[in-house]
């Protein structure tokens, strides 16, 4: 009784509708189904089978991404580990192997089909996060990084300057930083932490369901190629997809930030 009266205490604009969350479900399982039947056809298989993979998967993603942007602590490692489940459903899509991703910060564990344990290094992640490491304004929150499942850096300023103007937060590929503002009138964790949260697992989604795959494919051509991925995720495509994407698109028109305040309504950030 005491959750049904907060719930209902609460104005309605400060949650998600389920609306919302079905709809958000929904272009998620599309977008699943799409990468999953490229995948098989890529792979010469077949294209029902792949599409039902792809539609459960990325059906996961969705979810893992409203899960990231709820707040509690751990909210974003929970996500982005289930999100992965969802990736790892549409890249194995075609395939006779499953391979299943745990990623942390930069690094990704790897167990394939059950038995084989690997991991790889995101060479952009792992760049990104040296960057925020030697800034002289950053410093590391051991605890928020272990709620994210990612690299949370605090900024000393009290907004960050953007190219999309002054912002209390911000998400470079798979790494998050938040500025001090976004500390007043919070007990701990920042808001603006669950928007970033969803932006770590939609680089994660670029990265490893869309772009390694393919820069892989290409750098396996030759043998040096094959010796730098076999544990390393270069990344450069992830990286030209997002520069060109943010480059085309207004942030106010881009998708990916709709999502993201979608699923946080009105938290004041
Ligand atoms: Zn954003």
């Amino acid at each position: 009784m005491s959750v049904l009266l907060t719930v209902t205490a609460l104005p309605v604009s400060a949650q998600v509708s389920t609306s919302m969350r079905v709809q958000d479900l929904g272009i998620n399982a599309g977008i699943g189904a799409v990468t999953a039947t490229v995948w098989s056809l890529a792979r010469g298989r077949g294209l029902k089978r792949a599409a039902l993979q792809g539609l459960i998967g990325g059906a996961t993603i969705g979810a893992a991404r409203q899960v990231a942007a709820s707040p509690f602590s751990g909210s974003g490692f929970v996500g982005r580990e289930l999100s992965a489940v969802g990736i790892s459903a549409l890249t194995s899509a075609g395939s006779d192997h499953t391979t299943l991703s745990f990623p942390v910060g930069p690094v990704e564990f790897q167990l394939t089909d059950g038995r084989e344990f690997d991991w790889r290094v995101n060479a952009t992640y792992a760049v990104a996060a040296i960057m925020n490491s030697a800034s002289r304004t950053t410093h590391i929150d051991a605890k928020l990084s272990m709620y994210s499942g990612t690299f949370v850096f605090r900024d000393n300023r009290e907004t960050l300057h953007t190219s999309n103007g002054e912002a209390r937060g911000s998400e470079f590929f798979g790494g998050i930083k938040i500025a001090k503002s976004a500390f007043t009138n919070s007990n701990g964790t920042p808001s603006v932490l669950y928007h970033e949260n969803v932006h770590v697992l939609q680089d994660d989604y670029l990265a490893f369901a869309v772009a390694n795959p393919l820069e892989g494919l290409v750098l396996n051509q030759t043998s040096i190629g094959r010796r730098i991925t076999r544990h390393i995720d270069v990344g450069l495509l992830s990286l030209g997809l997002n520069g060109l994407a943010n480059s085309l698109v207004p942030y106010d028109s881009r998708p990916w930030e709709r999502e993201a305040y979608a699923l946080t309504p009105r938290r004041n950030y």
